[in-house]
C-alpha cells in the first residue's frame, strides 16, 4: 500500500463536516448546551425554563418565515418521518398528489398508499435529478410537494397550484426550510426537522401550518376517523400552542435548535441564511462547472440545490476514493447518497457551512485528484 495522503492544514476547512444531516452543529451552538446546562438541561419540559425555549423556538420560527396571522409552529416527536404518518392521518382528507423526484419525495407517496382509510395516491415521477410538478386535479385535496431532494440535491420552488382552492399544499423542507427562500402564502404545512439547515439534533418534527391545514385537522377529528393519540395532529397542536410537546422531547436539541434560529434571526433572517447557502452554492456550481473533471450532476441550473450539490466526477476518478480520504483527513460526509449509485460526491451547504469553508474544501479535492493520479 501506497503512504496515506496528508491534505496540508493550510489547505483544509475551518470545519469538516459538510454532512447533508446530521449536518455540521456550529460550535457557538454547542456552547450554549453547556452554558444553559445545569438549569435547563435535566429539568422538566412542563415548566417555565424548557417551555421558555420551545417558546424560543416558536416564536422565531414565526418570524423567521414571516408567518402571516392565524398560523402556528406545531411540534412533535419523531422527525419528518413520523410527520408523513401524521399528514396521513391528520391532513389528507381523501386523496393526494405526491410529485416524487428522489428517495425522500417517495415516501409519504407510499404512507398515503397504505392508508386504508384513503383513495390511492396520484403520484407524478421524474428522473433524479430533475423535478415534476403539480397539476390540478379533482378530488385531490392535498398536494404533496418537496422542497429540496436531499437524495439527489434537487430543489424546486414551492408555487401554490392554480386552480386548487380548498386543498392543501403540504411541503416536506426537511432540509429546504431556513436555506431556501420561501413564502408562506404559498404552502398550507411546511414541515421538516432540526439536524438540516436547522444546525440542531434530529428527533423532532416541526410544522408551520395555515389557518386552512388546522382546520383541516380539526375537521378529520370531528369526522371521527381513528387515530392514534402519537400520530393525532389535534393534540400536538393544542400541546405546541402551550409550548409544549405531547410526550418527552429532547432538551438538548430544543436548545440548539432555538439558538440556530435566533442566530438566523439576528443576523437578517431568511435572506441572511439563504444567501448563505446561495453563495457556498455558487462557488461549487461555479467550480464543477469549469473544472475538466467534474459536472454538477443536476443538468437545470435552476433546479439545483443552494443546500445540497451533487457533484459527477470523470470515470477516471474515484469519487468514493476521494470521499475516503477526506474523511481520513478529518473532511467528513461527502459521500454520495448510496442509493442514486453515482460517481459523485454529495456536498451539504446549510447556512452553518461558511461560504469560505467551501473553497477550502474544494481546494481540498483538486489536491487530492493531483495526487491520486501520480
Ligand atoms: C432527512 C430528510 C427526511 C427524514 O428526516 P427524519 O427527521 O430523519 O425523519 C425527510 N425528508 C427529507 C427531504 C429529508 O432530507
Amino acid at each position: 500500500m501506497s503512504e496515506p495522503i496528508i491534505i496540508p492544514n493550510n489547505l483544509k476547512p475551518v470545519d469538516g463536516r459538510f454532512g447533508c444531516g446530521p449536518s455540521r452543529i456550529r460550535s457557538s451552538v454547542i456552547s450554549a448546551l453547556t452554558s444553559s446546562g445545569t438549569n435547563i438541561l435535566g429539568t422538566s419540559h412542563r415548566q417555565k425554563p424548557v417551555k421558555q425555549v420551545v417558546n424560543r423556538v416558536r416564536t422565531g420560527l414565526t418570524s423567521l418565515f414571516s408567518l402571516p396571522e392565524g398560523y402556528e409552529v406545531v411540534l412533535g416527536n419523531g422527525g419528518s418521518t413520523a410527520f408523513w404518518d401524521i399528514a396521513t392521518f391528520g391532513q389528507i382528507e381523501k386523496k393526494s398528489q405526491h410529485l416524487n423526484f428522489g428517495e425522500f419525495s417517495s415516501k409519504f407517496a407510499e404512507a398515503a398508499k397504505a392508508a386504508p382509510f384513503l383513495d390511492d395516491p396520484t403520484v407524478i415521477k421524474s428522473e433524479p435529478g430533475t423535478h415534476p410538478l403539480p397539476i390540478a386535479e379533482s378530488g385531490v385535496d392535498v398536494y404533496a410537494l418537496t422542497h429540496n431532494e436531499t437524495s439527489t440535491g434537487v430543489s424546486m420552488p414551492i408555487k401554490r397550484p392554480a386552480g386548487t382552492d380548498g386543498a392543501l399544499v403540504l411541503v416536506d423542507a426537511t432540509s429546504g426550510a431556513g436555506g431556501l427562500a420561501v413564502s408562506a402564502t404559498e404552502f398550507d404545512t411546511y414541515y421538516f426537522a432540526p439536524q438540516k439547515s436547522f444546525a440542531s439534533d434530529g428527533g423532532l418534527w416541526i410544522a408551520l401550518m395555515s389557518p386552512t391545514a388546522l382546520a383541516r385537522a380539526a375537521k378529520i377529528k370531528e369526522s371521527g376517523r381513528w387515530v392514534p393519540a402519537f400520530f393525532d395532529l389535534n393534540i400536538a397542536i393544542e400541546n405546541s400552542k402551550l409550548d409544549q410537546t405531547y410526550n418527552t422531547p429532547a432538551v438538548a436539541t430544543l436548545i440548539m435548535l432555538a439558538e440556530q434560529i435566533e442566530w438566523m434571526n439576528n443576523n437578517g433572517g431568511l435572506k441572511f441564511a439563504a444567501g448563505r447557502s446561495a453563495e457556498s452554492a455558487s462557488k461549487m456550481y461555479g467550480w464543477a462547472d469549469k473544472t475538466s473533471y467534474t459536472t454538477p450532476f443536476v443538468t437545470d441550473p435552476a433546479a439545483r440545490s443552494n443546500v445540497v450539490a451533487t457533484i459527477n466526477f470523470d470515470e477516471s476518478i474515484d469519487a468514493l476514493e476521494i470521499a475516503k480520504v477526506l474523511r481520513a483527513n478529518g473532511i467528513v460526509d461527502t459521500e454520495p447518497y448510496r442509493k442514486l449509485g453515482k460517481n459523485q460526491l454529495r456536498i451539504g451547504m446549510f447556512p452553518a457551512v461558511d461560504p469560505a469553508d467551501i473553497d477550502a474544501l474544494i481546494s481540498c479535492i483538486e489536491y487530492l485528484v493531483s495526487a491520486l493520479a501520480k
